[in-house]
Formats: C-alpha cells, sequence, structure tokens
C-alpha cells in the first residue's frame, strides 16, 4: 500500500467573500484527499486581511506570516475592505505584501472557458480559450507601493523598478509553462508584453526576455506592446498560448482575461517564487455581495487545482495532479449539466455550487 504524505496548508480566508469561498474550497480538497489515500491536509487557519487589522492592529500578524514561511502552500481567500484602510488612506493589502516577503514573482494567471458560461464574445473561437497570463508581481510600477511621492500638491511621481536577476527567473518560468503546455497539445509560444517602444524600463524587460529565448528554442518567442495586446485580447484571444508582462500591465490584462472567461468568480491564480506559493481567486473581497450567499467559489477551486498540480510536481505525487484534473474535470462536467451561479445570471449560490461539483467528483470517472 502506498504511504500517505500530510501537507501542512497555511490558510488565510481574509475578508468578505474571501471567508465564503473558503470553506467549500476546504472541503472540496479534503474529499479528493480521502478519495485519493496517498495524500491528506493539515489546515491551518489565520486571519489576516482588513478585519484582522482592525482587530489587532496588523493586517498580517507575525504569527500568520510564520505559518506561511512554514507551510507546504498558502491557500489565500481575498482581503481588504472600503471602510478599513491605514491612517495615510490606502488600502489594507497584505496579499501584495505577502508577495514581497515570499518573493513570489511570477502571478500564473490561467484563462480557460467553461462549457455553457455565457461568452462575451460570439467568435465561435471564443468558445474553448486557453491561455496564461504570467504577471510579474514583486516589482514593476508597483515597487512603487507607499513610496510615490506628490511634490507641493503640484507633481506626482511613482518609480518602476525591473531587475535582471528577477526577469530571468520570471522568463524561465514561463518557457517552462509553455513548454509543458506544448507537451499537452498547445503551440509553445511566448510573447513578452511590454512598452518597450517608450520606455528604457520596458527595453530592458524585452532585452532580458529575448536573451532568455535563446536559451529556450524550442518554444516560440514573440514581443507585443501592450496596447496592441489589449485590443488583440479582445478580437482574437485564441492566438495567444503563455503571456508574460510586468506587474501593473499584468494587473489589467488578468482582469481582461477574467471577464473572457465570465467574470472574477472563475479566474484563478497562483503567484510562486523559488520556495514558495501562494494560491487564491484573481478577485476581491466583493464588498458589494458579501453576505448574500451569491459568491462564486469556481475561481478558488481552479486555484486549489494549481495548488495541488504545484504541490503534485514538486513532490513527485502524480495522484496530486490527478486531483487537479479531478477539480477541472468536475467543473466542466458540473457546467456542462446547466449549473449556472449569480454571478453569469444564474440562480445557483456559493452552496449551490459547491455542492454541484462535489457531486461531479463523485460522479465523474477520471483517467489520470
Ligand atoms: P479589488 O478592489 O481588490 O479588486 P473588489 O471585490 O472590489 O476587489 P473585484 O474582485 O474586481 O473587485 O470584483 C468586482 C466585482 O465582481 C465585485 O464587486 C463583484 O460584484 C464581482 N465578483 C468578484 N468576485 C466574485 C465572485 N467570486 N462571485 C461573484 N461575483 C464576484
Amino acid at each position: 500500500m502506498s504511504k500517505n504524505v500530510k501537507f501542512r496548508i497555511a490558510v488565510l480566508p481574509g475578508d468578505g467573500i474571501g471567508c465564503e469561498v473558503m470553506p467549500p474550497c476546504l472541503a472540496l480538497l479534503d474529499q479528493l484527499a480521502r478519495e485519493s489515500g496517498e495524500f491528506s491536509f493539515d489546515f491551518q487557519e489565520h486571519q489576516a486581511g482588513a478585519f484582522a487589522y482592525k482587530e489587532t492592529g496588523s493586517a498580517l500578524p507575525a504569527s500568520a506570516l510564520a505559518a506561511a514561511r512554514n507551510a507546504d502552500a498558502i491557500l489565500l481567500g481575498a482581503m481588504g475592505w472600503p471602510d478599513i484602510r491605514y491612517p495615510d488612506g490606502t488600502e489594507i493589502a497584505p496579499q501584495l505584501d505577502l508577495r514581497f516577503e515570499l518573493g513570489l514573482y511570477a502571478g500564473v494567471r490561467p484563462v480557460r472557458t467553461f462549457p455553457n458560461v455565457r461568452r462575451i464574445l460570439a467568435d465561435d473561437r471564443a468558445a474553448n480559450l486557453d491561455f496564461v497570463i504570467i504577471r510579474e508581481s514583486t516589482e514593476g510600477l508597483f515597487a512603487s507601493r507607499g513610496k510615490g511621492v506628490v511634490r507641493d500638491d503640484q507633481e506626482a511621481s511613482d518609480t518602476m523598478v525591473i531587475t535582471r536577476a528577477v526577469c530571468e527567473s520570471l522568463f524561465d518560468m514561463a518557457f517552462a509553462i509553455a513548454r509543458e503546455r506544448k507537451r499537452r497539445g498547445s503551440p509553445g509560444i511566448v510573447t513578452c508584453v511590454d512598452k518597450a517602444n517608450v520606455f528604457a524600463s520596458f527595453a530592458f524587460f524585452r532585452k532580458i526576455f529575448l536573451e532568455r529565448a535563446a536559451l529556450n528554442p524550442d518554444i516560440e518567442a514573440r514581443c507585443a506592446y501592450v496596447d496592441a495586446v489589449a485590443l488583440y485580447l479582445v478580437t482574437k484571444p485564441w492566438e495567444f498560448d503563455v503571456l508574460v508582462t510586468e506587474n501593473m500591465f499584468g494587473d489589467i490584462l488578468s482582469d481582461l482575461g477574467a471577464g473572457l472567461m465570465g467574470g472574477m468568480g472563475f479566474a484563478p491564480s497562483a503567484d510562486i517564487g523559488d520556495r514558495y506559493a501562494v494560491f487564491q481567486p484573481c478577485h476581491g473581497t466583493a464588498p458589494d455581495i458579501t453576505g448574500t450567499g451569491k459568491a462564486n467559489p469556481i475561481a478558488t477551486f481552479l486555484s486549489a487545482a494549481m495548488m495541488l498540480d504545484w504541490l503534485g510536481q514538486k513532490h513527485e505525487l502524480s495522484a496530486m495532479n490527478h486531483a487537479a484534473k479531478r477539480i477541472r474535470v468536475a467543473i466542466d462536467s458540473a457546467f456542462a449539466s446547466g449549473m449556472k451561479p449569480f454571478e453569469i445570471g444564474g440562480t445557483a449560490t456559493t452552496k449551490d455550487v459547491t455542492e454541484t461539483v462535489l457531486g461531479a467528483l463523485e460522479t465523474d470517472a477520471v483517467q489520470a
């Protein structure tokens, strides 16, 4: 009999709908672990976020950060709340602090469409989108967070930072992801998205991209300006495979990607560094729907699937990759059978969506 490997997961539900989508996600992971018998989880939940700040004076208490550092992986819901701010008026976003603290330079954001989910684009080719946006997550324009200056109420500036070390790691990961996708039938193309025609920082970004591309000749390297990519993501998104870009551009383009999927509640993400990784839905705390039961947990389920894939690959435990695949198949089958969350005009609550996906897991026989 194969042994059972236990993984310690730091769980930070956060605020708003983050607290509503996390329990169903843990139930899903527990069910998969039980059915597999080859892995299990020790979930260690910690308070962090805007309400933690309000109650304790710290948005990311030392105990939560320590738990994150000691965990095999970190699951995060969503953080922030409109009325709770730092004294200088800025938003409480410890999820950004975590990216900097743990060196999570690669924000991996897959864009994939689902059966029966209302499509924004009428073109038939938009029915089966499958591409990945990789958003650099520790520097770029966000390096200026908390450091921007306003002079005499007349002029403001924020500084963009691009470093060789982070770019090399980021681009290498983009090529590795494209290679893995190519093995499964994708075309094997990485597109560097920048504004190299205007800014020295982006010309440097592109230069390093082309250097790393030369070391990865099996993958096609393309470069495009961000304004053109914004257009192409609407006019021909099916032509993309892997896109890699700076922090601010990735922040914006990945919401566009979420729109192509059906909404923020569909878009998963993984923030990955050399040692740590945080898995969380792309969406925020959605105060407008908090407490209504309407939050779509699909993005969180898909983020959990990304966690299973990352852990499975890292620990060479194919049962976890199989479980990740089971989540994606169960979600597709739930949508194919007519599941319609509130987010896309249906009536399925968080609880309904969870039950339908868990039910689909039971009935789907998936080949490893
Ligand atoms: P942030 O400012 O941190 O991005 P936010 O919640 O204000 O947080 P988004 O996450 O971009 O903004 O979400 C925008 C809107 O999309 C929300 O106000 C909500 O109406 C909807 N939304 C987001 N996530 C979900 C979800 N999981 N299920 C249903 N609707 C969602």
